[in-house]
């Protein structure tokens, strides 16, 4: 085995845009030490310790939202369980 490591962790395949993104913030935020094997075709991310939330989706702008509406307006109305009315 030519390659060793002493990080273990399974690895999670995603888009190259979402690893792309989740990289840079990863970067500006000065945590570039998770980044094993860095710029080598073994590169990944060792995400232990961070957690990712989804940035919420911007409102539609229809105020009474279709019913096929994934809005984040929605998302919260039905978080909550209460009503906009
Ligand atoms: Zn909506």
């Amino acid at each position: 085995m030519s390659h060793t490591s002493t990080h273990t962790y399974a690895k999670l395949e995603v888009s190259k845009a979402a690893y792309d993104e989740i990289r840079a913030l990863l970067l500006q935020a000065d945590y570039g030490h998770l980044i094993h094997s860095y710029r080598t075709l073994d590169e990944v991310i060792d995400m232990s310790g961070i957690a990712l939330m989804s940035k919420p989706l911007p409102p539609c702008g229809i105020p009474s939202h279709p019913d096929d509406c994934e809005c984040s307006v929605v998302n919260v109305v039905e978080q909550n369980g209460s009503q906009l009315s």
